[in-house]
């Protein structure tokens, strides 16, 4: 294995992919380790001649790919999947370094992208029967669309990215993908890998920031956009993907509410509340960022989540078990401060945490609960995306209910807590929101749809309904 540290030994080099080649670029840069403030690698920056190309590759490889059976394409994805497995190593390790994330979170987050490509190797779209009588037979058949332009987030690159990528490649299109110019060394390190088993330009990966992401969206040899991010920049891609009608796909921010009922075993319960919080230091789209408590049970539930959350206190060394990593970069790190200095500044009462620990390189934020925040607050009303727990009292179903669908940014997912199957689901049917985890943390799974509601996303991916979004519908209709 290449040397990993960006200085001495034998450097890792990163490259833009394109038509199954590693492409040097004339513009770098160089991110900052999360953890210790210095720069990584150095990492090429697309430009418009090789997005052109990009594409150019994408629609010549598309016009065999499309004709390849579902078999053909499932024994591709399957030969990723072995590929990403044997490298499950370099991944993790080069993960770790520009997310800031534990070993432990690392090597997770590189065995569930092995498992959604597996997962698509027995899972594809079949022809339905749509109607039949004497007459006639109608059929709906699903087609690839063509070349799809896949645009990534920093906080979970490698998995996000591969939903995307794995999907197309189960519908028969091509796909070229962007991760965040944040984190993009896993993701061209995986597309480079996997040229050994794809033809060329089926999956090619170009790294740059908001200026190439909006040139994919405007160009015209991109089919449809798979886009995984804020909603101010999904807000964007829409206006910018309705200039050429491509097809959109946009996995948006979430303010998830947790109700917790008073019935529930408060020693399994916090652990896990705690964990669907504050996993990757609360900087996960579907993460509890608003938890609701009923006041029967508020004060034991706080007392045990202070003494739980020392568990989340950021380790230097990323190789301690469960140590939590720092916020992933810099901008993140600033915003998540400025929540913290309102809540100090309007009194919201912080039971622990909420100090800056600037005496120690990185950015490392301690985690932090504030009780009973105003409804009407910044850190409830916005997406933390840090680890701050607002934790607010409840005591009628109903109204819990109410502040849990009250605000627009709340439709991709919440939680249910309560050991009552019949209630639980009562209160889960009533959430607006994409997904509804009950008694569990948040965590997606390969095999379920997940998208936003309101404006936490538009159309959505995973599980085999998933596929449909990557795919035309062509209906047949035969006459007899
Ligand atoms: P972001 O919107 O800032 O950036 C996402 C990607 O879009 C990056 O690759 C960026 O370079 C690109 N981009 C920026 N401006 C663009 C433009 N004008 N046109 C095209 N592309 C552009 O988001 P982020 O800060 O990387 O990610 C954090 C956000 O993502 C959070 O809000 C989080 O909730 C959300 N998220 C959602 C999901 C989900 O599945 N719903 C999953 C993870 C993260």
């Amino acid at each position: 294995m290449p040397s990993l540290t960006p200085e001495g030994g034998p450097e890792l080099k990163f490259h833009n992919i394109i038509d199954g080649k590693l492409r040097t670029a004339n513009e770098h840069h160089r991110v900052i380790d999360p953890r210790t403030e210095e720069p990584l690698w150095d990492v090429p920056v697309a430009s418009s001649q090789e997005l052109d190309d990009a594409v150019e590759a994408a629609r010549r490889a598309f016009k065999t790919w499309k004709k390849s059976t579902v078999a053909e394409r499932q024994a591709k994805i399957s030969e990723v999947a072995r590929c990403v497995n044997d490298n499950k190593e370099l991944l993790s390790e080069i993960l770790m370094k520009e997310t800031g994330k534990s070993k432990l979170m690392a090597g997770i987050e590189v065995e569930r992208t092995v498992v959604h490509f597996e997962y698509y190797t027995g899972v594809a779209l079949e022809d339905e029967l749509q109607y039949e009588d004497e007459k006639t037979t109608i059929l709906a058949t699903h087609v690839p669309i063509g070349v799809l332009g896949a645009i990534s987030p920093w906080n979970f690159p490698l998995i996000l990215s591969s939903i995307k990528v794995v999907s197309a490649l189960a519908t028969g299109n091509c796909v070229i993908i962007k991760p965040s110019p944040f984190t993009p060394y896993s993701l061209l390190k995986f597309c480079e890998l996997a040229q050994s088993v794809l033809p060329p330009g089926v999956f090619q990966a170009l790294n740059g920031g908001a200026d190439l992401g909006e040139r994919m969206t405007l160009h015209p040899g991109i089919d449809h956009i798979s886009f995984t991010g804020t909603i101010a920049v999904g807000r964007r891609i829409m206006e910018n993907c309705a200039k050429t009608f491509k097809k959109v796909i946009l996995e948006l921010a979430g303010n998830d509410a947790a109700i917790v009922c008073e019935d529930v075993d408060l020693s399994k319960v916090v652990p896990m509340v705690a964990a669907g919080a504050l996993m990757h230091a609360g900087q996960v789209c579907v993460a509890s960022k608003r938890v609701y408590v009923h006041e029967a049970i508020y004060d034991r539930f706080l007392d045990l989540l202070v003494e739980e959350v020392k568990k989340y206190a950021g380790d230097v060394d990323p190789t301690v078990p469960n140590a939590a990593g720092p916020i992933s970069n810099k901008a993140n790190y600033e915003r998540v401060l400025s929540i913290i200095e309102d809540c100090k500044r309007n009194n919201h009462k912080i039971v622990t945490g909420g100090e800056v620990q600037s005496d120690k390189k990185g950015f490392w934020v301690a985690p932090t609960i504030v009780s009973n925040p105003p409804e009407d607050s910044l850190l409830v009303k916005e997406e933390q995306f840090g680890p701050i727990m607002p934790l607010l009292t409840w005591r009628d179903e109903d109204d819990v209910i109410a502040r849990a669908n009250s605000l627009d940014n709340a439709g991709l997912g919440a939680s249910v807590w309560t050991p009552d199957a019949a209630r639980a689901q009562r209160i889960a049917r009533q959430l607006e929101a994409g997904s509804v985890w009950i008694n569990q943390p948040e965590l997606p799974h390969q095999g379920s749809y997940f998208g936003g509601w309101k404006l936490s996303g538009f159309s959505g991916e995973l599980g085999k309904r998933g596929l449909l979004n990557y795919s035309n519908t062509q209906s047949l209709l035969i006459a007899k």
